[in-house]
């Protein structure tokens, strides 16, 4: 599985759509100060159902929409499609690639597409549980955790290796089925 597109439309500082392709293996980003590398990523975590506005760096949730600049005016909505490679199955749909689209209105509606078709956060959920790419996990690092895990504790940090690993989820079925 990996990461074949991302198009923004009206996302943060992206009024206008913007389609990144990706090969697999590394990708950079590179750009001035401000040039929105970040909002990228928090774009990542967007569409992926992140519901803490603070780990998108805004206050509310509201932030995410396009707010305006000197040379034009506010947006109404943001929208994040996402496109899986899910040609080795790693998904547990029937789908050789997978499109995830996120669409927040100002009013505080939100809209989740599964390949075009109208679906809820918690299908999206389903989808990316045991990827690694789900709630809370840690595919995205920010820019300011990595001293918080170099500075954790060695309990806290072992945890870290055993969710990449996908060791985790193994051990918490294990406790899981112990305490019945
Ligand atoms: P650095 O190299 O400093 O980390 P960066 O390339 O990561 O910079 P970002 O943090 O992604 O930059 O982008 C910040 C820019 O995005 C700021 O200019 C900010 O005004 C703009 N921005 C963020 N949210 C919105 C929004 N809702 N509407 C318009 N612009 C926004
Ligand atoms: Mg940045």
């Amino acid at each position: 599985m990996h990461l074949k597109s991302l198009v923004l439309k009206g996302f943060k500082s992206f009024a206008d759509r913007c389609a990144i392709s990706l090969e697999p293996g590394i990708t950079a980003v590179v750009g001035p100060n401000g040039s929105g590398k970040s909002n990228i990523s928090d774009a990542v975590l967007w569409v992926l159902g992140e519901r803490n506005a603070k780990n998108l760096r805004g206050q509310a949730m509201e932030d995410v929409i396009f707010a305006g600049s000197s040379a034009r005016k506010s947006v109404g909505v943001a929208e994040v499609d996402l496109v899986l490679d899910n040609a080795d199955g790693t998904l547990p749909v029937d789908f050789s690639e997978v499109s995830l689209t996120r669409r927040m209105y100002r009013s505080g509606e939100s809209e989740y597409l599964i390949n075009g078709s109208p679906a809820r956060r918690m299908d999206f959920m389903d989808i990316l549980h045991d990827t690694g790419l789900g709630e809370g996990a840690h595919s995205i690092i920010g820019q300011g955790n990595l001293d918080a895990i170099l500075a954790s504790r060695p309990e806290d940090r072992r945890a870290l290796v055993e969710e990449a690993a996908g060791v985790l989820k193994h051990k918490q079925r294990k406790e899981r089925s112990e305490r019945k």
